[in-house]
C-alpha cells in the first residue's frame, strides 16, 4: 500500500508558477490571505490551512474576510485569528484566495482598494470564470476546491503541513466537493485528501458540525424555503425564496441559508435550481444558481454579473427582490426554450 509521503499528485501545477509564488512568500514577512465575501468552507479554510502552513516558516499571518467566520466553521483551528478588516495595512504580501476578482472580497477591497491596488497579490483559485487579480496568479480549473490547488502548492514547493493545517484544507475539499460527492472530484482530489487524513486531519471533526448538527431555527428556516418553492417547465425548473420575514418567523440568521440552492436542486426532476434571498443590504438580491448539465451556472450567472462554476454559481443582482425574481426566471426559462 502506498504512504501518504509516496502520493505525486498528477497533473502538477505549473511549476514555473509555484516557484514565483515561494518567490513572493519568502521575500515577505506579513502577510495577509484574504477569503471572498459571503464566505464558504473553502475559502475560509484554504485561508487559515495557508497561514498555519506559513506560520510555521517564521511569517506573521492575518487571515481576513468582510464577513465574520461562519457558525458552522468555528471549530476551525484558527479561526478566532480571523480579521474582518485589514487594520493598519502593514502587510508585505497579499494572498487572494478562491476568487479571481479584488470585489469579490467585498468590504475588504472596498475599505483598503488603494493599499491593495498597489501591494503585491498573490491569487490562488480554481473557478473557471477567475481571470486572476495578482501580480502571480495560480488558477488551476482542475482543482475541486482551493484547498486542493493548496495542496498541490505545499506538496510541490515542500513547505511544513501540520493536523490543524490538515484540517482547514481538508474542510475546504469536503465542503466544495459535497463530500466528495460531486464529478469535480478526481482522482487526485482524493490523493490529495489522503495526504491530509496522513498529516492526521480527521474528516468526523469537519462534518459534524457542517452537515449533521443543525439548530432548529435553521430546519424551520429550510422547512420555510421549500414551502415557498415554484416550479415550472415541467418541473425542470425550480425556484424559491427568503426575506427578512423568513427569517424572523423562522428565528433564524441569514448564515444558516447555507447550500439552500442545493436542496432545491436535488427535487426530482429539477435540472435549474435557483435560490434569492433579499436580506441586509435593501434593494439587493442575491442569487444562488445550481445546474445540471448541459445547463451552465457559471455561464448564467456571467451574464447576471456574477460567476462560479457550471455547476454551481451565484449573482448579486441590484434589484429588489419582485424584480429579481421575474427577470432571472425569464432568463433561465429561456435556456428551456434555447433547446
Ligand atoms: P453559492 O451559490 O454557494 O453562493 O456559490 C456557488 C459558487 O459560485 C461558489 O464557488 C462561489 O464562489 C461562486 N459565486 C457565487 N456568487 C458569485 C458572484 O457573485 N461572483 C462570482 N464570480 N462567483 C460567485
Ligand atoms: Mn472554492
Amino acid at each position: 500500500m502506498k504512504q501518504a509521503n509516496e502520493i505525486v499528485l498528477s497533473p502538477q501545477l505549473d511549476a514555473v508558477l509555484v516557484q514565483q509564488a515561494v518567490e513572493m512568500i519568502e521575500s515577505a514577512q506579513r502577510i495577509a490571505l484574504l477569503a471572498h465575501e459571503h464566505p464558504d468552507g473553502d475559502c475560509i479554510g484554504s485561508a487559515l490551512g495557508l497561514a498555519q502552513i506559513l506560520r510555521q516558516m517564521g511569517k506573521t499571518c492575518v487571515p481576513a474576510c468582510a464577513d465574520p467566520v461562519p457558525r458552522t466553521l468555528e471549530f476551525l483551528p484558527g479561526a478566532e485569528t480571523l480579521q474582518t478588516t485589514l487594520g493598519d495595512e502593514q502587510f508585505d504580501l497579499v494572498i487572494a484566495l478562491d476568487a479571481g476578482e479584488l470585489s469579490r472580497f467585498g468590504g475588504l477591497y472596498e475599505r483598503h482598494r488603494e493599499f491593495l491596488d498597489q501591494v503585491p497579490i498573490l491569487n490562488m483559485d480554481h473557478h473557471v470564470s477567475s481571470a486572476g487579480c495578482g501580480r502571480v496568479n495560480i488558477i488551476d480549473t482542475m482543482s475541486a476546491a482551493t484547498a486542493e490547488l493548496l495542496v498541490l502548492f505545499q506538496q510541490q514547493a515542500g513547505l511544513p503541513l501540520d493536523t490543524d493545517a490538515a484540517l482547514c484544507l481538508l474542510t475546504g475539499m469536503i465542503t466544495d466537493t459535497g463530500s466528495f460527492q460531486y464529478t469535480s472530484t478526481t482522482p487526485r482530489t482524493m490523493q490529495a485528501a489522503a495526504i491530509l487524513l496522513a498529516a492526521g486531519a480527521v474528516a468526523e471533526t469537519i462534518v459534524k458540525p457542517i452537515y449533521r448538527t443543525r439548530p432548529l431555527a435553521q430546519a424551520r428556516f429550510q422547512a420555510a424555503v421549500i414551502r415557498n418553492a415554484q416550479t415550472a417547465c415541467n418541473g425542470r425548473l425550480i425556484w424559491s425564496y427568503a426575506t427578512d420575514e423568513t427569517l424572523a418567523e423562522s428565528e433564524a440568521t441569514p448564515e444558516m441559508d447555507d447550500n439552500f440552492s442545493g436542496m432545491l436542486r436535488d427535487i426530482e426532476g429539477v435540472q435549474i435550481a435557483a435560490f434569492f434571498k433579499d436580506y441586509g443590504e435593501a434593494g439587493i438580491t442575491r442569487l444562488s444558481l445550481r445546474c445540471a448539465a448541459p445547463y451552465n451556472a457559471a455561464e448564467i450567472c456571467v451574464r447576471l454579473g456574477g460567476g462560479g462554476h457550471p455547476r454551481a454559481a451565484g449573482a448579486t443582482i441590484h434589484q429588489p427582490l419582485q424584480e429579481a425574481i421575474p427577470l432571472v426566471i425569464a432568463a433561465l426559462k429561456q435556456e428551456f426554450k434555447e433547446e
